[in-house]
């Protein structure tokens, strides 16, 4: 099993019917980018680079450790896009004491609704420039993706574009190469999925994170014992988020992943085939799973079911029902 596992790393995802889809690592850190390449990833869809922030005693990476950082993670990917996340700094994932105390922001009421992410990004502008500007240096050196976390306004979209430019000024101003970089948002939060077709007009391409998506749309603590059993990616609401999002950002000729824990879960794998969904992102470690999933699957087909079990009350059984027929082929 391991070695068939291992010689699927060459194989090409394509589907039955000839659909070919992208199988995309997520990293926490350069290092990480060797084990995507050696698991068949085909780029980075995902950098988690809050990881450099984290347990940093007190400084925060300057601009030309992240570069570095950006830059290493880039050349392993030898040419294939990576997907660089500015900070998604809060709640789960916070800043040590004393880093936080070098910052304004030391208290929030509630971590998982104040001030993380982009909100943190664009509070603090001079850091947020900085990470921006590693960022575009490091597209110098391969394909770099810009992808940013927790969008929910147009306005952020607006001050974010304000700011690359910016930037592109300074770096052109002080001699520094960088290429075009496609610019992204996380759909992550329920406003950002239902006003879709209105930021699409403003990015170019759009990564659904589905850990946050379904804690606020259910309104569930991802990090929460207590209403875990609550927390259903299965459940409607989420169901039609995404295949919305996905069906939107097609139509409107955009590029869509998913980057959360659905996307490296081969339970999945149909269902978001089934929505039109081409590019996952995943930890490396899931990719053969899925890729089999892929395979194995008839894209069509499970497009054929979509209808159904969107206005179905118990999606998970039909989906294990009908998906599963496809699967084997009845
Ligand atoms: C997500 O929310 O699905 C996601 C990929 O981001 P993170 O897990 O880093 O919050
Ligand atoms: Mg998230």
């Amino acid at each position: 099993e391991r070695a068939r596992l291992a010689r699927l790393r060459h194989t090409p995802a394509v589907t039955l019917d000839g659909e070919h889809v992208e199988l995309h690592a997520n990293i926490e850190l350069p290092a990480d980018a060797e084990a995507a390449v050696g698991a068949g990833a085909t780029g980075v869809g995902l950098f988690r680079s809050e990881f450099l922030f984290m347990n940093r005693e007190g400084e925060l990476p300057s601009e030309e450790e992240q570069f570095l950082a950006y830059k290493a993670a880039v050349e392993s990917m030898r040419g294939m896009p990576v997907t660089i996340r500015t900070v998604d700094i809060g709640a789960d994932k916070p800043l040590d004491r004393l880093t936080v105390n070098e910052l304004r922001h030391e208290h929030t009421l509630n971590p998982a609704m104040g001030l993380r992410a982009i909100r943190w990004s664009l509070a603090e502008p001079s850091m947020f420039r900085q990470q921006l500007r590693a960022i575009y240096r490091a597209s110098a050196f391969g394909k770099v993706r810009l992808l940013i976390p927790m969008v929910a306004h147009l306005a952020e979209v607006r001050q974010i574009i304000e700011t690359i430019k910016r930037v592109q000024q300074q770096l052109t101003d002080a001699g520094h190469a960088y290429t075009r970089v496609e610019l992204g948002v996380m759909i992550e939060i329920p406003a950002a999925a239902v006003m879709l077709p209105l930021l699409l007009r403003h990015v170019d391409f759009v990564s659904i994170g589905t850990n946050d998506l379904i804690q606020y749309t259910l309104a569930i603590d991802r990090a929460d014992e207590s209403v875990a059993h609550l927390y259903d990616p299965w459940h409607p609401a989420v169901l039609q988020l995404l295949a919305q999002s996905i069906a939107q950002a097609r139509a409107a000729g955009k590029s869509v992943s998913v980057c959360g824990e659905m996307a490296g879960d081969p339970d999945f794998t149909e269902l978001l085939l089934s929505m039109g969904l081409r590019s996952f992102s995943m930890h490396p470690s899931q990719i053969p799973a899925v890729k089999q999933k892929v395979l194995r699957s008839d894209a069509q087909r499970l497009a054929g079911v979509l209808p159904r079990l969107l206005q179905s009350e118990d999606p998970r059984a039909v989906a294990e029902k009908e998906l599963a027929v496809v699967r084997s082929g009845g």
